[in-house]
């Protein structure tokens, strides 16, 4: 499932690209049909995501809610417009270029109000200039709950995935399995920064790099990483190896149905 960064690098791109031009609306899966059809030949007035949710504003208040999904993929592509297949459930077009839609768990066409219901059950997201950490912070000090699932639940804190999650705990030296209850307001107002700086950097490079200057691979001497995420980092996806700092071995283990990756020896219940 794609992180919040990648959400808003799209939000970005569907603005850069078809923004402030009518465009040709359709649906060839035919899924979204009708919604095109009212759509086809306005103009995309904005774009905006918030966690894993992304808005296409098509001005009168009407927006396209898209959430990808597990599976959902979006495809740029330039002119001339290739014909679609018929697994396209949303193409925008104008003369210059394309956009595809596939496999999403989401699309529809929502109202103003539809759409600040989906605002309203989902945290801050560390990418929305002026969103609140300390909404998020009401309700990780008053959990039980462990502060790595804490993470990854969009009501809390909306945009986080599995790989920031794993890495700014570890930035921060704080156990993954560590209650929200005891994390300090400190440690919080930190980890949120900390999501600011690096989720900003993944949008603008689309992908995830987490290693501080002093633990890249040539500061180390170590070869870079391989791994089809991408990116370097301290413990996602690095079982077994040792750790970049005290060179203990990083562990794995499941919670709440993802892998969860981190360093005994640096992370401190
Ligand atoms: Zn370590």
């Amino acid at each position: 499932m794609p992180e919040g960064h990648t959400i808003h690098r799209l939000a970005a791109d569907y603005r850069e690209r078809f923004g402030g031009r009518a465009v040709r609306v359709t649906s060839p899966q035919g899924k979204f049909s009708d919604a095109a059809a009212l759509l086809d030949g306005t103009v995309l007035e904005t774009t905006e995501a918030h966690g894993k949710h992304l808005f296409l504003g098509f001005g009168a208040g009407e927006w396209v809610h898209i959430h990808l999904g597990l599976f959902g993929k979006v495809t740029f592509g330039g002119a001339p417009v290739p014909p679609p297949t018929d697994t396209v459930r949303l193409r925008l077009a104008h003369d210059d270029a394309h956009v595809d839609l596939r496999g999403p768990t989401a699309c529809a066409l929502v109202t103003d109000p539809e759409k600040q219901a989906v605002h309203d059950r989902l945290g801050p997201d560390p990418l929305r200039d002026g969103d609140d950490p300390a909404r998020a912070w009401r309700r990780v000090s008053r959990s039980r709950t462990t502060i790595a699932a804490l993470l990854m639940d969009q009501k809390v804190i909306a945009g986080v995935g599995n790989v920031y999650r794993a890495e700014v705990l570890f930035r921060h030296g704080i156990d993954p399995y560590r209650a929200g209850k005891d994390v300090s307001e400190t440690e919080w107002a930190a980890i949120w920064q900390d999501l600011v700086t690096l989720m900003r950097e993944g949008v603008r490079t689309n992908r995830i790099d987490t290693v501080r200057p002093e633990h890249t691979p040539e500061a180390m001497g170590r070869p870079p990483r391989v791994d089809d995420h991408g990116g370097e980092v301290y413990v996602y996806r690095r079982a077994h190896l040792p750790c970049h700092i005290c060179g203990g071995e990083i562990r794995t283990a499941d919670l709440a149905a993802r892998n969860l990756f981190w360093c005994p020896g640096c992370q401190r219940r």
